[in-house]
């Protein structure tokens, strides 16, 4: 089922026409409103009339974080605040907050984008969404909401926090999907079974998790756990919020369509800004080819992907970025190994006796970076002898030296240790002097 299926399947050579028309009417609109791009466009020494094709963006200036923040709060609008009917800012995972600011039309946009988003992984207008991204300034509480409203399905707008409750309510009011990260469906799961509800026999049939990393293996752990499908959604405040990229329910697992009419999608090598040809990993940039409150041309991500544009037979001609290992500033440089928390977490999962729950502390010893992985052993393996817990320890320990190549130690913790999150997992602790 697709929500707008004419867009959804447009033609390859359509939709490309459309993404030129719509990228020289963005470069007209931000070069006539926002001096940052009209200053960005004068000193390399372009023009909009000279965007002619779509390749021709590979001319133009990026947008990075930074220059948003240079810009707080308000110095990349492209349109007057009478125009402006909402603002979100990003929660600031990495660093102080980026404001965006959206037009009715933004916003229509985005309910669409999400509408897309749920029927592309089964939803429809006879579900009930239990809604448990955070309400406010995050974008995931009210980008799902508007979305699952515009879908006709009904929404219900939890948010984060009293857990047990929100388990008790998914069961009174029959919820038939769920939205929250992927480390809170496991803690929902926790507290249902802690006050006795087994999620597995509820109606609960659709998971749709994101906003931040996660493997393979966790996903066959929450549907395990839950007794559902769990679909992988992306997107950041920046350029929308979620819905800028999503799973179908017939692609290969871990490939999301990009909304393709409203982003203009590219692969970077993140040093040298080149592109990277299509199938190769590299940051994604996004264009944003119809927001108007705050559009913006190449913005870095900073999140590492390939572009997949195989078809699928789904029939959506959108094309797929692949499962996100991590964004480049969540990478660890241990001794100069490049690793990213997710590929820890792989390993982990893959370990019998281990729960999804785990942390990594980074510390130096002088010159020498030490990491710690506490992982919580699972209950059923809580009562293991001491001996038995170190052998799976050092077996951890020996497949994440053999597969990325860096030396951890590994410490198995007592099950519900390591704190819970609401929102995004915090999944690294660094403690090394800046
Ligand atoms: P903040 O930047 O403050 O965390 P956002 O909510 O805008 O605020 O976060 C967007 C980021 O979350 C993305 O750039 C990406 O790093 C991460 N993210 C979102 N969805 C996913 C996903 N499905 N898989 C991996 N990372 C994701
Ligand atoms: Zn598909």
């Amino acid at each position: 089922m697709m929500f707008q299926t004419e867009t959804e399947t447009l033609p390859r050579e359509e939709l490309e026409a459309l993404q030129l028309r719509r990228l020289q009417n963005l470069c007209a609109r931000i070069y006539a409103n926002v001096p940052f791009y009209q200053r960005k466009f004068d000193e390399i020494g372009i023009t909009p009339a000279d965007v002619k094709s779509l390749a021709d963006i590979k001319l133009l200036p990026f947008t990075e974080k930074q220059d948003m923040r240079n810009n707080y709060p308000y110095g990349l609008f492209a349109v007057p605040k009478e125009n402006i009917v909402r603002l979100h800012a990003s929660s600031g995972t990495t660093g102080r907050a980026t404001v965006v600011g959206y037009t009715q039309r933004d916003i229509n946009n985005w309910a669409d984008c999400m509408a897309r988003s749920y029927a592309s992984v089964g939803l429809n207008q006879k579900d009930v969404l239990h809604i448990a991204y955070g309400y406010g300034l995050f974008t995931g509480g009210l980008g799902a909401h508007y979305g699952a409203e515009r879908l006709g399905a009904v929404a219900i707008p939890m948010s984060g926090g009293s857990t047990k409750r929100q388990v008790q309510l998914m069961k009174d009011f029959g919820a038939t999907g769920l939205c929250c990260t992927p480390s809170y469906a496991l803690y929902l799961h926790e507290a249902a079974k802690e006050i006795g509800i087994d999620i597995k026999e509820l109606p609960l049939r659709v998971g749709v998790f994101g906003a931040e990393p996660w493997t393979e293996a966790m996903r066959h752990d929450i549907e395990e756990k839950l007794g559902i499908k769990a679909y992988n959604i992306y997107g950041l405040s920046e350029v929308m919020g979620p819905g800028v990229a999503i799973e179908c329910t017939e692609g290969q697992h871990g490939t999301m369509h990009i909304q393709e009419d409203q982003f203009f999608i590219e692969t970077i090598n993140p040093i040298t800004g080149e592109q990277v040809p299509h199938g190769e990993e590299g940051e994604l940039v996004i264009t944003t080819l119809t927001k108007e409150g705050i559009p913006l041309l190449r913005y870095r991500t900073r999140d590492m992907t390939s572009i997949n544009t195989t078809p699928c037979s789904c029939g959506r001609t959108f094309s797929r970025i692949n499962r996100l290992t991590g964004r480049s500033d969540d990478m660890l440089i241990i001794r100069g190994v490049n690793v990213y928390p997710s590929q820890i977490e792989g390993i982990i999962l893959e370990e019998a006796g281990t729960s999804p729950h785990y942390q990594i502390i980074v510390t130096r010893d002088g010159v020498l970076d030490n990491v710690e992985v506490q992982v919580e052993i699972s209950e059923e393996h809580f009562d293991d002898t001491i001996k038995g817990l170190q052998k799976r320890e050092s077996s951890i320990q020996k497949t994440i030296k053999e597969f990325l190549g860096v030396s951890t130690k590994v410490r198995l913790v007592e099950p519900q240790s390591i704190p819970r999150s609401e929102g995004k997992a915090v999944r690294v602790i660094d403690n090394r002097p800046k």
